[in-house]
């Protein structure tokens, strides 16, 4: 069935895990390895961390990009928007993120630590989408294309398809079991009860929708 909306998939900690162990042998497997890490904001923050741990790694940096209109227009450019924050001069640096889409923040951020004089530069990510621009020295799963909905964003993504599917429908109001109906149908994506009623409450608290809730999930004017 012609999905209404994009294809996403939801990830738990297990699958990140799962995955992070696959991206960490392979780097073991390798010949590098490295003294620093650092993760780029936000999304390669959890999985920085994780490889710190399953490397023996104890300095974690951070660097953040940003992509500017990426939902709204087509030609959101990927800024620097915080530099690296610790001294990488003359050690061997592994630039984390958890998936190379376009490929931006990735290029962008190993520029940016190549320019600050580390002995060698080498980036890893959870997955890795076939044909991306940038492909990582280190990955843990090559997929094609699907929104990923990581377990660290799932709030954020979920308030974003919720929003899409009243757009798409063109209401202003919707039961739980409709939401749950074209979350299916829009993002082949199936949720609990427990879980749709987490996200109402976090819609509730964003003012997403009307608070305090109502038993529909009603627009907030
Ligand atoms: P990269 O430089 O890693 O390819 P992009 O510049 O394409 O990343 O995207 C920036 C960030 O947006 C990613 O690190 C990720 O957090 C998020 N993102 C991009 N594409 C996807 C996707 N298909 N699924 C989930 N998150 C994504």
């Amino acid at each position: 069935m012609e999905l209404k909306g994009a294809l996403c998939y939801v990830l738990d900690f297990d699958d990140i895990y799962n995955y992070a162990h696959q991206t960490a042998a392979k780097i073991k497997e390798s010949d590098f390895q490295p003294e620093v890490i650092v993760g780029i904001a936000r999304g390669g923050w959890i999985h920085a961390r994780i490889q710190c741990d399953l490397l023996g790694v104890k300095e974690l940096f951070s660097v953040k990009i940003d992509h500017w209109g990426v939902t709204a227009t087509k030609d959101g450019k990927a800024k620097l928007t915080c530099p690296l924050t610790g001294d990488v001069t003359g050690k061997k640096v592994l630039v984390v993120d958890d998936i190379t889409d376009t490929g931006e923040s990735l290029t962008m951020a190993v520029e940016h630590v190549k320019e600050c004089g580390p002995a060698e530069v080498r980036s890893a990510t959870l997955m890795h989408i076939a044909g991306s621009k940038f492909v990582p020295d280190f990955y843990g799963v090559e997929v094609t294309w699907a929104w990923e909905i990581f377990p660290w964003n799932f709030y954020e993504d979920l308030t974003a398809l919720i929003k899409k599917i009243f757009e798409g429908e063109k209401v202003n109001e919707l039961s739980t079991m409709e939401v749950k109906k074209h979350l299916r149908e829009y993002n082949n994506v199936v949720l609990s009860d427990e879980q749709l009623s987490k996200i109402k409450a976090h819609m509730g608290y964003l003012e997403v929708i009307q608070y305090p809730l109502d038993k529909a999930w009603k627009l907030k004017e």
